[in-house]
C-alpha cells in the first residue's frame, strides 16, 4: 500500500510502498479517505529532538484520519463492515486502574499512532476496535479527519465552566483558533488571542476570537477568569499568569521546553488553578464533539488547505510556512 514513512534519521518523510497491516484478532482494518497533518507531523518531519527521542525508524506516520472498516478481526464486537468511522490515536493498556476505571485518557502507558506505533499516512490503518469511533452522518470527512486536534481543543476549553467568562489564549494555531471558535459558542464574553503570528492572528479573527493581540507589537491588555495555554511557550505562559484573574483557571495544552520558568508567586498569591491537558478523555470529549457540531458550532474555517496523498511535500511546506490552519490530504 502506499504511505508517508520516516524513512531516515533526517529532515524529511517520503512517499513509500509498505506491506498492508496484518490484522489482529481485536483489530479494524480501515481504508483511509483523509488524513490532516498535525503539528506533531512536523516535529517529526524537522527531526527535532522529541522525534528522534520518541519516533522509531523506519515508521508510517499521521494520526489524525477518517475512513471506511474493511475488514474486521474475529474478536471485534462494536463495529462493522462499511462503518465511517475515525478514532482515537492513543493505544491503552486496559489494564492499569485509570483504564478499568474507564478513564483512559490518564493510563500512564499510553502510545501514540504515527510516533509511537504505526500511522494511518497510508491506504490502511489498523486500530483496536475499543479505539474506533463511528461518525454520526451528519458530520462531514473534512472534520471527521481533525477530530483529533479538535478533541485536544474541546477537551481544553471545556474544562472549566466558561458561560459569562473572559477568555484568553495563548497561541493561534490551529487549536488555538478552534478554542476562540469553541469558547464563543460555549457562551463566553470576551475571546483574546495572542500570537506573534499575524496571519494565524486573522484566522483566529475569523474562527470567533473578539479580540487578537500581536504580543510583538502590542502589549497585552486585560484580566481574565479563564486561560488557554495553546503556543508551548513559556513567554506566553508567563503573560498568560500575569493577566488571569485572581482564582481563575487554567488549562496547559501547549508542550512546554524543558526547563521553563515561569513566577510561582503569580500562582501562588493569585490562587490560581492549573490543570494540564494531553489528548481526549475516551469517548466524553469525542460526544462532545459531535454534540457541538451538531449543535451548530462552525469550525471550517480552520481548513485551509486540501491536498492529494502524493502532493504530501506541499502539505508540508504550507504546514511549514506557518501560514496555514489544518491541511487535508486525500487518499482516494
Ligand atoms: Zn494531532
Ligand atoms: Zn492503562
Amino acid at each position: 500500500m502506499r504511505a508517508i514513512v520516516k524513512k531516515f534519521s533526517e529532515v524529511g518523510v517520503w512517499w513509500d510502498e509498505v506491506p498492508k497491516p496484518t490484522l489482529k484478532d481485536n483489530e479494524v482494518l480501515i481504508k483511509i479517505h483523509k488524513t490532516s497533518i498535525c503539528g506533531t507531523d512536523v516535529h517529526i518531519y524537522k527531526w527535532d529532538a522529541w522525534a528522534r527521542k520518541n519516533v522509531p525508524v523506519p515508521l508510517v506516520i499521521g494520526h489524525e484520519f477518517v475512513g471506511v472498516i474493511e475488514q474486521v478481526g474475529s474478536r471485534v464486537r462494536h463495529h462493522k463492515i462499511g462503518d465511517r468511522v475515525t478514532g482515537e490515536g492513543h493505544l491503552t493498556c486496559g489494564a492499569c486502574e485509570p483504564c478499568l476505571e474507564g478513564k483512559r485518557h490518564l493510563c500512564p502507558k499510553t502510545r501514540g499512532i504515527g510516533y509511537h506505533a504505526q500511522g494511518c499516512f497510508a491506504d490502511y490503518l489498523a486500530l483496536p476496535d475499543e479505539n474506533v469511533f463511528a461518525l454520526p452522518k451528519e458530520i462531514p470527512d473534512d472534520l471527521a479527519a481533525i477530530f483529533d486536534p479538535f478533541g485536544n481543543t474541546v477537551h481544553t476549553v471545556l474544562s472549566f465552566p466558561l458561560t459569562s467568562e473572559d477568555v484568553l489564549i495563548t497561541g493561534a494555531g490551529p487549536i488555538g483558533c478552534m478554542a476562540a471558535a469553541v469558547a464563543r459558542f460555549g457562551g463566553a464574553r470576551e475571546v483574546v488571542v495572542t500570537d506573534v503570528n499575524q496571519w494565524r492572528l486573522a484566522l483566529a479573527k475569523k474562527m470567533g476570537a473578539t479580540r487578537t493581540v500581536n504580543v510583538k507589537e502590542e502589549e497585552l491588555t486585560g484580566s481574565f477568569g479563564l486561560g488557554f495555554e495553546m503556543a508551548g511557550n513559556g513567554d506566553a505562559l508567563q503573560n498568560l499568569l500575569k493577566h488571569v484573574k485572581h482564582g481563575g483557571k487554567i488549562a496547559l495544552l501547549g508542550i512546554l521546553p524543558p526547563g521553563t520558568l515561569i513566577d510561582w508567586d503569580l500562582v501562588i498569591f493569585k490562587m490560581l488553578e492549573i490543570k494540564g491537558i494531553y489528548g481526549r478523555e475516551i469517548f466524553r470529549t469525542w460526544h462532545q464533539m459531535c454534540r457541538l457540531l451538531e449543535g451548530g458550532l462552525n469550525i471550517s474555517p480552520i481548513i485551509t488547505h486540501r491536498f492529494k496523498a502524493e502532493e504530501f511535500q506541499q502539505g508540508f511546506d504550507a504546514m511549514l510556512s506557518g501560514q496555514c490552519g489544518k491541511v487535508i490530504l486525500d487518499w482516494v
